[in-house]
């Protein structure tokens, strides 16, 4: 068998981390075992649903590096197919046409109320002769379900969950209006997609077994099931906006690396031993259904920025350059060039190592772009005393002779300045700094003279000197 999963995501808002979760672990299972992972839209909420939704869901999916299989499926234009199944099962009398008014259901329900009973439709319909139907009434079409027995659902995560078929009612598969509810719609659409596997949050356990339901009442296989428990905060509560941004996006905005969140999230309810760190394709390798947690797992800021740490280090300079690149248009409010790339891509080696996230990689990368005539900030101008001047314009000469212009000659050379003027290091190295980047706090200043390349790093070094003379 072929494993088919799919990621059903309702675009009434953005991808929560919960939904890139389940996205996440259906596309990893797919991997694992060679099957598909599909995507399918449920728009059928057509008040609620909206394009920019269905965008930027596949914009956060994009950025996990969860590509899908085959096109998306839109729920909503499928709408006669689920309409088909519908009569199909009123035409093999496992379904049948429910003619109560609205006032008959509230009064059913009201009734149940008022006798401590569960609110259920009561099957008024179920076994009453179609002659009867009262005259010019567009009827609903529910499922008949049985009323005896069980419904179980072997599922991989929670085991056996048996629900007792006297709890679930004839469920509504058609409107009124011809239009499919929801419940016919997945099953549906679950079916014709070629569905094995359905992983997806724990709040939908209860539909399961209404699905499965549907599933054998048309003769169709049931898929597996694998309900994830859901994700909480810190604090044990469901995660919620409370406790700060809860969309995928908003952590691409705040500067991790998507590697880091796609470790993170697996990490957020699946487990392989004691491992904390595992690569796409190691989590492809390893990921199973058994290693899924059965407890809501808490969602920890900290965790995933230690991830993030790890992964920047890792991470290739040339697409680092880029990733900031989208981060530094903001800050610098312009375009960057192919040199600033280049330039970038140089820095990132020693930058990198120091940084969180992407946008503190940006902020403490911008002043490589600033224009000259540099301003200098109050600390640097502090430090420029006369002194200091004449000590910069020497080193600036002892500097334009090196034969080689690399990190590891220019510190040689400072220290060797530094040392034959009975000077400690930072003397002369703060000074440098102060003249070459206008402030006094960037990445190691050796590795910043080699980054701008001799000539500009000279021209700096002397516009200081002639700034503050
Ligand atoms: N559209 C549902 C949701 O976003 C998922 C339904 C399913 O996976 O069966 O919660």
């Amino acid at each position: 068998m072929t494993v088919v999963t799919r990621f059903a995501p309702s675009p009434t808002g953005f991808l929560h981390l919960g939904g890139a979760r389940t996205a996440l672990f259906n596309w990893l299972y797919a991997r694992h075992t060679g099957g598909k992972y599909l995507l399918r839209v449920e728009d059928t909420d057509r008040k609620r649903s909206t394009d920019d939704a269905i965008e930027a869901i596949f914009d956060s999916l994009r950025w996990l590096g969860l590509d899908w299989d085959d096109e998306p499926v839109f729920q909503h234009s499928r709408a006669d197919r689920h309409a088909e199944v519908a009569r199909e099962l009123l035409a093999n009398g496992r379904a049948y046409p429910c003619y109560c008014s609205p006032e008959e259901l509230t009064a059913m329900r009201e009734a149940a109320r008022a006798e401590g009973r569960p609110v259920r439709y009561d099957g008024t319909w179920r076994d009453r002769d179609p002659s009867e139907a009262p005259e010019g009434v567009a009827p609903v079409i529910r499922l008949k379900a049985p009323q005896e027995g069980e419904t179980v659902i072997p599922d991989h995560v929670q085991g056996d969950v048996t629900i007792a078929n006297a709890q679930l009612d004839d469920m509504i598969l058609l409107r009124s209006d011809g239009s499919p509810t929801y419940m016919l719609a997945v099953v549906v659409d679950d079916h014709d997609m070629g569905v094995t596997h359905v992983i997806r949050g724990d709040d939908h356990l209860t539909n399961a077994a209404r699905q499965t339901q549907l599933f054998q009442a048309m003769d169709w296989s049931v898929p597996e099931f694998a309900h994830i428990p859901l994700i909480h905060g810190p604090d044990g509560a469901k995660l919620s906006k409370r406790h700060g941004a809860v969309g995928a996006e908003a952590y691409r905005d705040m500067g991790f690396l998507p590697e880091a969140m796609q470790n993170y999230l697996l990490r957020l309810g699946w487990g392989h031993g004691d491992d904390e760190i595992i690569s796409r394709e190691q989590a492809i390798a390893w990921f199973d259904l058994d290693g899924i947690g059965k407890s809501p797992a808490r969602f920890d800021l900290d965790k995933l920025s230690s991830l993030n740490l790890h992964y920047l280090k890792q991470a290739d300079d040339a697409r680092l350059a880029r990733l900031v690149a989208e981060h530094l248009t903001t800050i610098l409010e312009r375009e960057i060039t192919d040199t600033d790339l280049a330039l970038l891509e140089a820095a990132m080696p020693s930058m990198k190592e120091r940084a969180k996230n992407l946008v503190e990689l940006a902020e403490n990368a911008a002043f490589y772009f600033r224009s000259r005539p540099l301003t200098f900030d109050a600390k640097a101008s502090k430090l420029m005393s006369p002194d200091t001047l004449m000590l910069l314009g020497e080193l600036g000469s002892g500097l334009a002779e090196l034969p080689e212009w690399d990190a590891a000659d220019i510190e040689a050379h400072v220290r060797a300045f530094a040392e034959s003027h009975e000077l400690g290091l930072g003397k002369v190295a703060q000074p440098l700094r102060a003249a070459v980047t206008g402030g006094t706090v960037s990445p190691p200043i050796f590795d910043v003279l080699a980054v701008f390349g001799r000539e500009e790093s000279l021209v700096r070094i002397r516009e200081a000197v002639a700034a503050f003379s």
